[in-house]
């Protein structure tokens, strides 16, 4: 047990219980060291741990996501869906949390409010929200890219007398690893949000509630996951095949098991792009996203292409042909933002208790204790259902005070944009990591695939350090500036900038956020490359003594 004293101190500490921070707190156990976890839930799991919404599952495969750095874990694990739902997926958590035996080295119910960095003994002193403190001479976020929930801002929000969640804090199942079941029949249900959870919570909770009101403030791409059930066939070629399944990922451009069509979309006929966008749109996850023409993301009229396609597969499946066209974006193209997956989602605007509340024509004036009301009206309900996503990428270590040399905040300096070296330090923040942070290839990924290379590039920075006994690490101004702008330089030729979206830094309800972009997009193979090779050039753009 941690007590109040700084004989907490160890060889690192790690913020952060999710896929990173238990890989990363694994594979640094296996170099000897000392380390502490510090997690605010009460458990392992991260993502999988908070996201207990109805209708929550992947839009990765499922055998794709899982860890790849045990073959132990590979055969004894077998997951039931192509898309596993939320409480498989913190399930097979816990599975390998206890199989590795990783928890006593983890602190549960601990956020960390600040972390400090004492330039005299090269430590980082963190301190948590009760007080506590501890030290290590290495820092490492594991905090997430999505952990960091944001609720609208609109007056009132507080004053409602139902009961309301957003949807990362929605209340625990006590008895298992879902979350808790609530019975909509009869029930007037809202959802603020059509985002991807927006979309999942929707279709799920469509099929029960009394009335469903949908607030949409902006439609989103969605395209369908056709999930399924994995049979027992499927189940001995995935166990046999992971090799090329993770070969696949690692070829692809953002470790998905979907790769790009090589040829354009201008180039082939009418008839041929047809074929293969009706294929795509047949096809399981984010085929339609990811196997497609490869410049449908970077060439404007290949994507206005797709667009049109998607949008007359909406047109198709929604009854009332005005109610289509208020589910069709217009203010950007199929797959600038991130595509929501959905299993008759569309359907539901036909069913009798689905009613579309657009924010574009009749904003939220106001939460109060009966419901929600909009210029037009007032809806009286008897749940809110915030579906409003996250401070993405950067939020949650915006929420940590950060310091740094000379005391400078980390949330300052990254004020008008991140700045970092390879994503994965920032000039002044000596031996400090931000894995999955911005500007590296997992914050675009499938986000385990690269995870596994963050936290093994980490340990062998580490392991590195203690071979030559180095105390300290940190990128040269000049390596994160180039680094920064080629980052930049990249996304400018593709088509994201061009949609507000949270790869843009866009957060409607974060007041102070920079627009910019914050992913990285050159791929992660590519990504992966850059790195190996400045570890093999002797860690070249760092600073090490
Ligand atoms: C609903 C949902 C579905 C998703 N589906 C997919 C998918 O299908 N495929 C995909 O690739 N990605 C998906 N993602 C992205 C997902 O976040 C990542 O795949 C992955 O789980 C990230 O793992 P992580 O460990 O880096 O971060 P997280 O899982 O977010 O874990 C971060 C942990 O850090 C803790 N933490 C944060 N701040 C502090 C603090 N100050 N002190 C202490 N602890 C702190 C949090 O409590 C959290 O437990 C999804 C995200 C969401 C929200």
């Amino acid at each position: 047990m941690v007590t109040n004293t700084l004989e907490n101190s160890f060889d690192a500490i790690i913020i952060g219980a999710g896929i990173s921070g238990m890989y990363q707190l694994y594979k640094l156990r296996e170099l000897g060291m000392s380390v502490r976890v510090f997690e605010t839930g009460t458990g392992v799991g991260g993502t999988w741990y908070w996201n207990r919404y109805p209708g929550c599952r992947f839009d990765s495969e499922s055998y794709s996501y899982g860890y790849s750095f045990s073959e132990e874990v590979l055969q004894e694990w077998s997951w039931s869906e192509h898309f596993a739902p939320q409480p498989e997926t913190l399930r097979y958590l816990n599975y390998v949390a206890d199989k590795f035996d990783i928890r006593d080295d983890i602190q549960f119910n601990s956020r960390v409010k600040r972390a400090t960095y004492d330039e005299t003994s090269n430590q980082w002193r963190v301190e948590l929200d009760d007080g506590t403190e501890a030290e290590a001479r290495f820092l490492i976020s594991a905090t997430g890219p999505l952990s960091a929930p944001t609720l609208p801002k609109v007056p009132g929000i507080d004053s409602f007398t139902g009961e309301s969640f957003h949807t990362s804090r929605w209340p625990q199942d006590p008895d298992g690893f879902g979350g808790k079941q609530f019975d909509f029949s009869g029930k007037r249900i809202g959802v603020v949000g059509t985002g991807a959870t927006g979309v999942q919570v929707i279709q799920e909770i469509a099929k029960t509630a009394g009335e469903l009101l949908v607030f949409q403030r902006n439609p989103n791409w969605c395209a369908p996951l056709h999930n399924s059930p994995i049979t027992d066939e499927q189940q001995a070629e995935i166990k046999a095949g992971y090799g090329e399944i993770f070969q696949t990922c690692r070829d692809s451009f953002a470790s998905f098991m979907h790769t790009w069509d090589e040829r354009s979309a201008l180039e082939v006929t009418a008839e041929e792009r047809e074929a293969l966008f009706e294929e795509l749109y047949a096809a399981p996850g984010f085929a339609i996203w990811l196997a497609n023409f490869h410049d449908i993301l970077i060439n404007p009229e290949a994507n206005a292409m797709i667009s049109e396609f998607v949008a007359n597969k909406i047109r198709g499946r929604v009854n009332d042909p005005e109610l289509a066209e208020k589910l069709i974006p217009k203010n950007h193209g199929f797959g600038l933002r991130r595509v929501p997956m959905e299993t008759h989602y569309f359907e539901v605007y036909n069913q009798s208790n689905v009613r579309l509340v657009d924010l574009r024509e009749t904003p939220i004036e106001q939460v109060n204790a009966s419901g929600i009301k909009t210029t037009a009206e007032q809806h009286d309900l008897d749940m809110i259902i915030y579906a409003t996503g996250f401070d993405a990428v950067s939020g949650a270590l915006n929420r940590i005070e950060i310091r740094g040399e000379g005391g400078q905040k980390l949330k300052d300096k990254w004020a008008d944009g991140p700045r970092t070296y390879l994503g994965i330090q920032s000039a002044g923040f000596p031996n400090f990591f931000t894995l999955v942070g911005p500007h590296n290839a997992a914050s675009f990924c499938n986000i385990p695939r690269c995870i596994e290379q963050n936290v093994e590039w980490v340990t062998d920075v580490l392991a590195h350090m203690r071979d030559k006994q180095l105390i300290n690490i940190k990128p040269d101004q000049s390596a994160e500036e180039t680094w920064t702008q080629q980052v930049l330089d990249d996304a400018e030729q593709t088509l994201f900038p061009t949609a507000d979206s949270w790869f843009m830094g866009v957060n409607q309800n974060v007041a102070d956020k920079k627009r910019t972009f914050m992913l990285y997009v050159s791929g992660s193979e590519t990504y992966r490359k850059k790195c190996d090779e400045v570890a093999a050039n002797d860690y070249e753009g760092f600073a090490l003594r």
